[in-house]
């Protein structure tokens, strides 16, 4: 495995302090910038070496047709993919007549900085060409929150010795090529020459644009840029347009001390309807609005957006910088990933990389959006209208499955079902759940009743249907829901898992309690009394196995009966299991790729006794080997909820250090959301012990031996409330809003405002750790207050 070397622990900031080839690919999913509609990557501002050249648009995808060995009915026949779109972030450099190549010459020094403040990209370079002109350049780049179309990039070099020619070349281009992703099955489908061009165009004030559509799935982009040049006198400009290129020439004889300088602002937009004129105008006056705000005013716009994010989202921790650094890493991709999504989904790998085709998953719902849902409630409530905008190919679904009302695709970009693999695709009913999930928790976080009423009630009405249908009472009066998947792909088509009945089970009281609080749009619905109380009986006799002999809940049913996979005969090789072993002998045995009766715990943890959970736990960690980075972060949760502190404090690490140390060997194809956010969760529900039951907040912190203090907020309810927690007391405030009850280790407790309610944090108990599969142990994080262990 290659890890980063050169990422140095910084509070606010990633910076690469040299720039290593092999590592190059990360780096870019790592530094790519993101505001929810646009992302790009982190690669190299002349474009070459790239380990994978990426800009997407949130939603823009092409259509591909999925193969089968076998048919069968209701299997999806077209996949959907991301587009890297026309690049807008290439400007290359000559000097005197030897292009600027980090590959060549002498590289005296190189730097890129994320600055999560900032929000901005730098990167500082000097860098000697191979007949010996030295030149210093610096780029600066963002991507706009506040303005969702527009990006911009500031360029500069300058001689470092002798008087010399440049020639910057700022482009766009449509259809570069990409190098071979590589052969791991998860990994992202290379797409060759996407978009087509209909119609191109410059002026001679620096200005140009590319309108392109996607081949199969039809979908019209543009992309267009305009420039502020300036620089010494004598400076040649000139522009050009092409089918898939626009080019603006600057040539500039330089001296040292006196840079060329140019600001290049860019604009994109697509369109499933508009026309080529419509959206061509969409993106120049998109750059008009950039041009006007100016690069000053855009940065000043950016930094004032994320300190009014940060003030309401920060996690302070104190006794580990390099957790401190990640914590706030994951929460900006996190941001980067939702913000400015705008009822488009937020995908598994935001907007960094083509991994996983671009495809959103339960992820978002399940992990993203709890973030989200109080850290910047407007872009959690765009996601779920995202859902719902897609509600008729949901039905449409259903009915093709024999199902009633909605059932959402386990992977998608459109809202079409992509998942060529059933059994852990459509049979993942949970996702449904899910979704439900971050709906009624959005509402009960919000008060948004507005929301409930659009949007809220006929997602959480058309899924109540679905698990309805799905499930039947048996002779026993119990509701069963047989044959899905649960959140742990190691198992497939099994009965009664824990995890998806206590979710469906909350689906159908969300449901008929949101009828309930809006009878007309109910009935608007189709929804009526004697349908709501149906899904209160559903709800009611839920079916949840347990293992009275083992004294623990199966994951699923006759679970905890199967062979215990044969652990002790695997190599540190054969991980991760679906690459080396049939599934069809995972599902047969006891082995959890991801917490699923654990994330159970986590969710619906009003449904376990303290007992429970802690057998459960135990029994749980022997099996679970964590081959999805979805898994961590919920087992920090619980270990932290039943005493395994240190336990707690490696899987935080785990999540948090996902992407940034490569832990998956993926971070290349994008970074991992879900895992980012669950960095947040793991922080603010494991050791702030926070949890969101019935729309209350309660909160049991405990903080590991090695953090003297964890300080985070929270946004619920128009009110901004600050927790701080050190081993003694945890101290509630509120920034700003009216009085708000919580409940601290049992014992309510109402906060006005103005006043800081300190409570005492009982002792933990004393908890021997329990053991994982052989060689699945996380790395140990047990160093003195401030250092990270090796
Ligand atoms: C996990 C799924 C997840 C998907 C996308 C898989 O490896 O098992 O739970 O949704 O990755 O992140």
């Amino acid at each position: 495995m290659i890890t980063h070397p050169a990422y140095p622990v910084e509070p606010w900031a990633v910076r690469e302090t040299y720039l290593h080839h092999d590592t190059l690919a990360q780096s870019e999913s790592v530094f790519a910038l993101a505001n929810g509609h646009i992302g790009i990557r982190g690669n190299l501002d002349e474009g070459e070496p790239a380990g994978l050249p990426g800009t997407y648009l949130a939603g823009l995808y092409e259509t591909r047709p999925l193969p089968y060995a076998e048919s069968a009915f209701g299997n999806p026949e077209d996949g959907q993919t991301v587009v890297n779109v026309t690049n807008g972030k290439i400007i290359r450099l000559l000097v005197e007549d030897e292009p600027f190549d980090v590959r060549y010459g002498e590289l005296r020094r190189h730097e890129r900085v994320l600055d999560m403040r900032a929000g901005v990209l730098r990167r500082t370079v000097e860098w000697v060409s191979p007949i010996g002109s030295a030149v210093r350049v610096s780029s600066t780049r963002v991507v706009c929150l506040t303005m969702r179309a527009v990006a911009a990039i500031l360029y500069e070099v300058e001689p470092v010795d002798d008087p010399l020619q440049v020639v910057v070349q700022s482009e766009l281009v449509a259809n570069e090529s990409s190098p071979h992703t590589e052969a791991d099955p998860r990994a992202a489908v290379a797409l060759a020459a996407p978009l087509q061009s209909e119609m191109f165009d410059h002026d001679n004030a620096h200005r140009a644009f590319l309108v392109h559509r996607t081949k199969a799935s039809g979908l019209r982009m543009a992309a267009s840029m305009d420039h502020i040049v300036s620089g010494p006198d004598g400076l040649e400009t000139a522009t050009e347009s092409y089918p898939d290129l626009a080019r603006l020439r600057v040539i500039a004889d330089l001296a040292p001390g006196k840079p060329l300088r140019i600001i290049k602002f860019l604009a994109y937009g697509w369109s499933a309807e508009r026309s080529v004129p419509a959206v061509r105008d969409q993106v120049g006056a998109a750059l008009a609005g950039a041009r006007h705000v100016g690069w000053d005013g855009l940065l000043a716009r950016q930094r004032a957006y994320l300190d009014d994010f940060w003030e309401r989202a920060d996690v302070e921790i104190t006794g580990d910088a390099e957790l401190q650094q990640a914590v706030r890493f994951g929460l900006f991709h996190v941001l980067q990933a939702g913000a400015r999504g705008e009822q488009r989904a937020i995908a598994a790998k935001g907007l960094t990389g083509p991994g996983y085709d671009g495809h959103t998953f339960w992820d978002t719902e399940g992990f993203v959006l709890p973030v989200l849902t109080y850290t910047a409630p407007h872009a959690a409530a765009d996601a779920l209208r995202w859902r719902h905008s897609t509600l008729g190919l949901a039905r449409e679904r259903a009915r093709q499955l024999y199902l009633k009302g909605a059932t959402f695709p386990w992977r998608t970009i459109a809202g079409h079902e992509c998942s060529g693999y059933w059994p852990a695709g459509t049979a993942a009913f949970h996702i449904n759940a899910d979704i439900a999930d971050a709906v009624a928790r959005y509402h009960a976080a919000s008060d948004d009743h507005k929301f409930e009423h659009d949007v809220g009630l006929e997602l959480l009405a058309e899924t109540a249907r679905m698990w309805r249908s799905l499930g039947h009472h048996d002779a026993h009066g119990r509701f069963r829901i047989d044959g899905v998947t649960g959140p742990d792909e190691y198992s497939a088509i099994a009965d009664n898992n824990v995890y998806t009945n206590l979710m469906a089970q909350r689906n159908l009281r969300a449901a008929a309690d949101a009828a309930e609080r809006h009878p007309k749009r109910a009935s608007e619905l189709g929804v009526h009394e004697e349908e709501t109380a149906s899904w209160r009986d559903a709800a009611h006799d839920m079916m949840i196995p347990y293992d009275d002999g083992l004294g623990v809940h199966p994951q699923a049913e006759s679970f905890t009966e199967h062979e215990v996979w044969p652990f002790d005969s695997l190599s540190p090789n054969d991980y991760p299991l679906l690459l080396h072993f049939p599934y069809f002998d995972l599902y047969r045995k006891q082995v959890v790729k991801q917490a699923d009766l654990v994330l159970a715990m986590h969710v619906r943890g009003d449904a376990f006794s303290a007992e429970q959970k802690l057998r459960n736990f135990d029994y749980y960690e022997k099996l679970t080997v964590r081959d999805s980075s979805l898994s961590a972060c919920t087992q920090a949760v619980m270990a932290a909820e039943v005493g395994h502190l240190d336990l707690a404090y490696d899987y935080f690490a785990e999540a948090a250090l996902m992407d940034l140390e490569d832990l998956e060997h993926n971070t290349r194809d994008g970074v991992h959301i879900a895992s980012l956010a669950g960095t947040w969760i793991a922080a603010v529900a494991g050791f702030g012990g926070m949890r969101d039951h019935d729309g209350a907040l309660s909160f049991n912190p405990r903080l590991p031996g090695q953090l003297t203090l964890l300080r985070f907020r929270l946004k619920f309810r128009e009110r901004r409330l600050l927790v701080e927690v050190n081993h003694e007391q945890a101290t509630y405030s509120l920034v700003d809003g009216v009085a708000l009850d919580i409940t601290h280790h049992g014992q309510t407790a109402t906060i006005e405002p103005g006043a800081r309610v300190t409570l005492a944090i009982p002792p933990a108990p004393e908890r021997a750790r329990p053991s994982q599969p052989p060689g699945r142990t996380p790395a140990r994080r047990r160093s003195p207050a401030g250092t990270a262990a090796a």
